[in-house]
């Protein structure tokens, strides 16, 4: 039985190299001494994973309880430990130091095992409902209590889900290659397959890579698009007659059957089946173990409702039924990867469309819809009606391509609207976070409305450092007001700035919205006159099919 403090030390010596095949040595070496079990925990744990990726009981414990946990042990204020905390700006690491500090060192008592930190971990896990918080806080204490200051470093870090020792899951993957001498690409395709790190480990362990499979009730990684921008060139790339589906606004899902059981994996993987009861009845319809994927659109009366009301429904921690009647939604079927224990995934998609159709008749969940066709002009004409029913394009599909797990190959390609964008100017603006500390890096925005101008939105994102650093030159010339945090500025610098969509909103003075905001441009060439008006917003809000509102 291996120990936590020798995982810890590990992950000591991985933190202290900045190279990254140093980083891969160091846990190669240390997983190829592991048996199954342990190689399994020390996988999952080394990426920031208290549990497994798909689990129905996934281990959540906010920062406050840990925090909370940390301050009974060392009796520190919360004002003391917010001040070790901006130090390092990592739970983790404020642990370390306060409780090295913790003069009864005594306390951290007998060797913790790697196994009894993933019994912990679990137990943490079960623990739902109410009062669960200060039950879930004494575990965590007593888990601290029994560990080294290192210990915790490490045990608080996997519980926060954030490791920052430069260990992302490509390396992990390829620490379990180098340790047990398997091809890279052959453990990355069977990680893809799998979908957590821990069963891959495991696997690499027994010698048993090669014999991966798709596994009922456990997510696998979802296939995805490549982006082309024109319908020529999608036509000119294929070459030959293909599957044009409408591309539908909703949440990417995975839904397993096997035995009575239904679950629903949304695309990080996660458990999200309690939130749509009414998809998993229908499922249970089919006769048949399968893995199906698709998309959860919110739809009534055969049309596409407001996204928005999809995301309400999966931030619910309860009434689900009642949420269900409010905002139904359906499931919109694309492909079929198993069907009982006959996997379909590697077959072309012509066949597997026939078996997902036969398999879901009789059900309310609904096939995508979808033709064949093969000129661009059939491609247009197709992208134009997906549009005017309220989708939001095409995604083209090869019928001979197979179902690629985790990859964006070019078997699925996708044909969006071009974006709008509006010419909007900077009335305010913030300093930036992490790597954007120090400079003025999110800048509020408005449009004008007759003689005065109305917000309408903020991004950070689309411009270049350099631009950046011009933009913080230059607010700082034009500031009218510094309320340190954020400061209010002459409205002269204009951005072209693209966008989803519009929706209504009471965040900004507008009543407006964007949706995914992104600069395009910095408009050096146009004055704050030259913006563009809220009844131009107003006229793209109202040309936009699917209206959006966030009250
Ligand atoms: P986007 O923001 O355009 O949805 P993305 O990065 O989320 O892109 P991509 O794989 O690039 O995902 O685009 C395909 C996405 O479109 C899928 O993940 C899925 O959620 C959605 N989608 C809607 N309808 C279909 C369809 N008929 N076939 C495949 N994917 C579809």
């Amino acid at each position: 039985m291996r120990s936590f403090g020798e995982f810890a030390t590990v992950l000591e010596n991985v933190k202290s190299t900045s190279s990254k095949n140093e980083k891969v040595r160091i846990l190669a070496d240390y997983l190829r001494e592991l048996d199954e079990d342990d190689s399994l925990l020390a996988a999952r744990f080394a990426t920031g994973r208290p549990s497994e990726k798909g689990s129905v009981d996934e281990t959540q414990v906010g920062y406050s309880t840990i925090f909370d946990a940390i301050g009974e042990i060392t009796g520190l204020t919360p004002k003391a430990m917010g001040k070790v905390y901006l130090k390092y700006g990592d739970l983790g690491d404020l642990a370390c130091e306060v409780l090295g500090e913790k003069k009864e060192t005594a306390l951290f008592s007998s060797q913790l095992a790697m196994r009894e930190v993933g019994e912990a971990f679990e137990k943490l896990s079960k623990t739902k409902g109410k009062g669960s918080s200060s039950i879930k806080k004494n575990h965590v204490k007593s888990l601290l209590l029994r560990g080294s200051p290192v210990e915790a470093r490490y045990l608080v870090k996997i519980l926060t889900r954030e490791m920052r020792i430069g260990l992302v899951d490509g390396l992990v993957e390829e620490a379990i290659a180098k340790a047990h001498s398997i091809d890279h690409a052959a453990v990355r395709e069977a990680h893809l397959l799998l979908g957590d790190i821990g069963l891959l480990a495991r696997r690499a362990r027994a010698g048993t890579i090669g014999e991966a499979r798709l596994q009922k009730l456990r997510p696998t990684n979802f296939m995805l698009a490549e982006s082309m921008s024109t319908a020529k060139e999608i036509a000119e790339y294929f070459g030959k007659e293909v599957y044009a589906e409408y591309k539908y606004d909703g949440v990417r899902a995975q839904v397993h059957r096997a035995g009575g059981e239904v679950r629903i994996f949304s695309r990080r993987l996660e458990d999200i089946s309690k939130s749509f009861p009414e998809i998993c009845r229908e499922s249970s319809k089919i006769n048949h173990d399968f893995i199906i994927d698709g998309e959860i659109v919110p739809f009534k009366d055969g049309k596409p409702l407001p996204f928005q009301l999809l995301q309400r429904r999966l931030r619910r921690i309860e009434g689900f039924e009642e949420a269900a009647s409010r905002t139904p939604v359906t499931f919109f079927c694309f492909d079929i990867l198993l069907l009982d224990d006959d996997e379909l995934y590697r077959r072309p998609l012509s066949e597997r469309r026939q078996f997902l159709s036969r398999s879901i008749r009789g059900t309310g969940l609904l096939q995508t819809e979808s033709r064949t066709i093969r000129t661009s002009e059939d491609l247009e004409e197709t992208f134009s009606a997906s549009r005017s029913s309220g989708y939001e394009g095409l995604v083209v599909k090869d019928p001979d391509g197979p179902y690629t797990p985790g990859r964006r190959g070019k078997w699925w390609v996708k044909l969006k609207e071009e974006l709008d964008t509006l010419d909007v100017v900077i009335v305010g603006a913030e300093y930036g976070h992490g790597k954007r500390a120090g400079v003025i890096s999110d800048y509020t925005f408005a449009v004008r409305d007759g003689a005065g101008l109305k917000v309408i939105g903020k991004a950070y994102s689309g411009v270049t450092d350099k631009e950046i650093k011009e933009l913080t030159a230059r607010i700082k010339e034009t500031t009218v007001k510094d309320h340190g945090y954020f400061r209010e500025v002459e409205p002269t610098i204009v951005l072209e700035v693209a966008f989803d969509s519009i929706q209504q909103s009471d965040r900004h003075d507008s009543g407006f919205a964007l949706r995914f905001p992104r600069i395009k441009t910095i408009r050096h060439d146009k004055s704050a006159e030259e913006i563009d008006t809220i009844e131009r917003v107003k006229e793209v809000f109202s040309s936009q099919r699917v209206k959006l509102e966030d009250r």
